[in-house]
């Protein structure tokens, strides 16, 4: 069970094991494990054996790719054919999606065999996992403790080994946030290069679906599979193909790893800035030269991430109106009352504090003083990447500001979560490639995850950094007890 992607891979291509055993395997784990850990919404035996069937013939027919066979777990925001897709919402609680997402068609196509749908913040709004209408998922490290949101149920999946990877979307940090606090790890890939079609739509330009696995080699194999041009996706970038995999092996040597000074100020706890200065130290050690860099609008990633993202979901939620797909209200009077009241129930509260804030931000009067000027701050926020990178390579700090919070804690007040977001959103509004890495434990024992955050299509050298970082610790082999 704490085999990684890359060695199943190889233990099904020497016939060690069959597709079908592993999935009956990952399968009786998930049974066991998920009632107290809640990271999967649906999970369809029959549907599962059936894929790894198909897997199995793959490889005696001598058909088989690199991955086929290898068990994985989806956020429930993909829509997957014939499977359930509610992204955590009672509105899509009996929605069974008719087609596949692209990265799905992707992963179909590769082989990979479905284990589960996995549990997420409703619409992915949150940073704790607590807005499930499914309920919260437990941190496999701590049961009391939030995994981290909005791929909190992917995050806690592969950190409880009951999926080899997952696949999960990064808004304003949904990989990166709940890898770190689940102590996984996971890359958030430049804007455009997975593709958001079939993907359930939040904030449209800063959604992005990413890899999440116990190392960095594994997510580099997984993102070979799913980036690439799709046409469907309108803002899909038309580029070659990359090999994820091709800088790993590099030394670390002259690499130059920027520190914005921003990051490590006031609101960073003490116990992650001592994990973050030690994985400093550590690739200081492995050659790296450490500068310091300056992110100056760091502050107002906040506010403008804010307006944005419920701007953009007040729109994209509009679809959910009773008519077409999803809940509708059992009882109503004319159009306009059923409307309202079947999305007074099939939303849940933070969802509906998004449409409200959206929709007063783009309303006549408040666009110029709320939108727009987000929209300027943005632009602002990217400018300041671009001069970091003139004097560094990759930066890194922290993903969060402190371990994983208690369930509960900040569940009642939504500004003290959104606070939780400022070292992950910049990044989305950029459009630049990130991660975490596991990189230690907090004083709680709750693990602490680095971020690397690399210019635009820069993915295989900071895979490569992470992977040399792996190479020299064995932070991500840790795994909770269960
Ligand atoms: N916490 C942020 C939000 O609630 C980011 C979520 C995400 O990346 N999907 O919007």
């Amino acid at each position: 069970m704490n085999s990684t992607l890359t060695s199943l891979a190889r233990a099904l291509a020497a016939r060690e094991i069959s597709a079908t055993e592993l999935a009956t395997d990952y399968l009786a784990r998930i049974d066991a494990l998920n009632p107290a850990l809640n990271a999967f919404i649906t999970v369809d035996v029959a549907k599962t054996l059936a894929e790894a069937r198909v897997a199995d013939a793959a490889r005696a027919a001598g058909t088989a790719g690199l991955l086929t066979g290898v068990p994985i777990a989806y956020k429930d925001i993909f829509c997957q054919q014939g499977w359930r897709t509610s992204c955590g919402s009672k509105m899509l609680d009996n929605f069974v999606s008719p087609y596949d997402a692209n990265v799905i068609e992707r992963c179909r196509t590769a082989g990979l065999v479905t284990l589960g749908r996995t549990n997420m913040d409703e619409f992915a709004m949150g940073s704790s996992n607590e807005n499930s209408f499914y309920g919260a998922v437990k941190n496999p490290w701590d049961l009391a403790a939030i995994p981290g949101g909005s791929s909190g149920g992917s995050a806690a999946a592969v950190a409880a080994r009951l999926a080899p990877v997952a696949l999960g979307t990064d808004t304003g940090g949904s990989i990166r946030q709940p890898a770190s606090h689940c102590g996984i790890t996971g890359i958030k890939p430049t804007y455009g290069v997975v593709s958001r079609f079939g993907m359930v739509a939040y904030a449209s330009s800063l959604d992005q679906g990413g890899p999440m696995a116990q190392t960095a080699e594994d997510c580099a194999q997984l993102l070979n599979v799913i980036a690439g041009f799709d046409e469907r996706d309108s803002t899909s970038l038309e580029r070659a193909a990359e090999d994820y995999t091709r800088e790993l092996g590099q030394p670390l040597t002259g690499l130059r790893v920027g520190l914005p000074r921003e990051y490590f100020a006031d609101g960073l706890s003490s116990d992650v800035a001592r994990v973050i200065e030690s994985a400093v130290a550590e690739l200081r050690k492995l050659g790296a030269e450490v500068v310091e860099v300056s992110l100056p609008n760091t502050e107002l990633s906040i506010p403008a991430y804010y307006v944005i993202a419920p701007a953009e979901a007040s729109s994209n939620l509009s679809r959910y109106d009773g008519v077409r797909y999803g809940h509708r209200a059992a009882e109503y009077g004319d159009l306009a009352d059923m409307y309202e009241k079947t999305r007074a129930e099939g939303f849940g509260s933070e969802v509906k504090r998004r449409i409200m804030v959206g929709t007063y931000v783009l309303s006549h009067g408040y666009y110029d003083a709320y939108y727009l000027k987000a929209q300027k701050i943005r632009r602002l926020i990217a400018g300041d990447f671009q001069a970091a990178f003139a004097q560094c390579d990759v930066i890194l700090g922290p993903v969060a500001p402190t371990a994983a919070f208690n369930l509960g804690e900040k569940s009642n007040d939504p500004v003290e979560m959104y606070l939780s977001d400022i070292y992950t959103l910049s990044v989305n509004l950029a459009g630049l490639p990130a991660m975490s890495v596991p990189a230690g434990f907090a004083d709680n024992g709750r693990p602490v995850g680095l971020q690397i955050i690399g210019n635009y299509f820069a993915e295989a050298k900071m895979l490569n950094v992470a992977h040399q970082f792996q190479q020299a610790t064995d932070w991500h082999q840790k795994a909770p007890v269960l």
